[in-house]
């Protein structure tokens, strides 16, 4: 799971970062209180509507802008297995989860990876971000049968930008080209297909997408693909220096249905750590272990989420959301 460097699009407005947050970052403040004292904007969570399951972040490219960090034989968040998930699988439906999300580094360099998707594929509909390369061709002859499960899975494959060499210059020569193959494979053997790309500051959006489709069309991919646009949310344990969120500023979202748009209100992320699966509060905070709410889903909704992370100020400004395109 990545996002490109070079976009400061949610850094601090005139691009330099607070010499505070560089000797004192955010992670270390009051949880309920920013530091101007005032009261932190926060988050009650309304009902588990999507699970992501982090696989872990090892991977098979080392891109710089990696949001996770992750590389190969990366062990900050050790490999998911699926007797480790089982319980939270059930958990989730009891609770009438809609959907499993999958995330990493990189989901099919982990072993037990498509057992735990034809696992979860029984149960409900399942979402895999990936990054579309030969990790995933190589395992299209596992993936083929998970098609007679009960529930659909979808797939999200990220593609920078709409430039192989650009794309190739973060992610390695040639993964470009491979992510196209595993679009088509994918699409022609009947998975649904969505693109992640970057998002650049003041981007013509519309323009970008087009540049797109024709190299989709070039390459045989004939439907038209969603697509989502994720800003640069840096690397772990970094800071962006992005202003703090209140609860002033959080009266722009004053209903339960305006709040709906940020993640924390309807997903839970499980995550590996040392001390055995724990439930933080979404895809983005994992590297701040004050967003750990527990060892069950149900303990976990019942958290109040401050919004303290430097990355909620993006679910702010932009509603950023990891989930799938309607
Ligand atoms: S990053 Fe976004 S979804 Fe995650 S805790 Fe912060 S506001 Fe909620």
């Amino acid at each position: 799971m990545s996002t490109a460097a070079d976009n400061r699009a949610i850094t601090a407005p005139n691009g330099i970062i607070p010499l505070i947050n560089l000797v004192s970052p955010r992670h270390s403040d009051s949880w309920t209180h920013t530091r101007n004292g005032d009261n932190r904007g926060y988050i009650d969570a309304d009902s588990l509507s999507e699970l992501w399951i982090h696989t872990g972040t090892a991977c098979n490219l080392a891109c710089p802008f990696c949001l996770e960090g992750s590389k190969p034989g990366d062990t900050r968040l050790p490999a998911m297995s699926l007797e480790m998930l089982k319980p939270f699988i059930h958990e989730a439906v009891d609770m009438g989860v809609k959907q499993f999300s999958f995330t990493g580094g990189e989901p099919f360099v982990i072993r037990d990876f498509v057992n735990i998707l034809d696992y979860a594929s029984q149960h409900k509909p399942c979402f895999v971000l990936t990054n579309g390369t030969r990790v995933l061709t190589q395992r299209a002859h596992q993936l083929l049968p998970l098609k007679n499960n009960a529930y659909p899975i979808s797939f999200r494959i990220s593609l920078d930008y709409p430039d192989a060499t650009r794309h190739d210059a973060g992610r390695g020569e040639g993964s470009f080209a491979e992510s196209l193959d595993s679009i088509k494979w994918l699409q022609e053997n009947g998975f649904k297909v969505s693109i992640a790309r970057q998002m650049e500051l003041n981007e013509d959006s519309a323009a970008v997408e087009s540049i797109y489709c024709r190299i989709f069309e070039q390459h045989g991919i004939a439907e038209k693909l969603p697509f989502t646009a994720f800003p640069d949310f840096g690397t772990p344990g970094t800071e962006d220096g992005s202003p703090e969120v209140t609860t002033n500023c959080m009266e722009k979202y004053p209903t339960r249905e305006s709040r709906s748009h940020f993640m924390c209100t309807y997903t839970r992320m499980l995550v590996n750590t040392a001390k055995g699966v724990r439930v933080y509060a979404c895809t983005l905070v994992d590297d701040d272990p004050d967003y750990d709410l527990g060892s069950t889903l149900s303990e976990s909704m019942k958290a109040r989420i401050m919004l303290r992370h430097h990355r909620c100020f993006s679910c702010y400004k932009f509603g950023a959301s990891c989930s799938a395109p309607a």
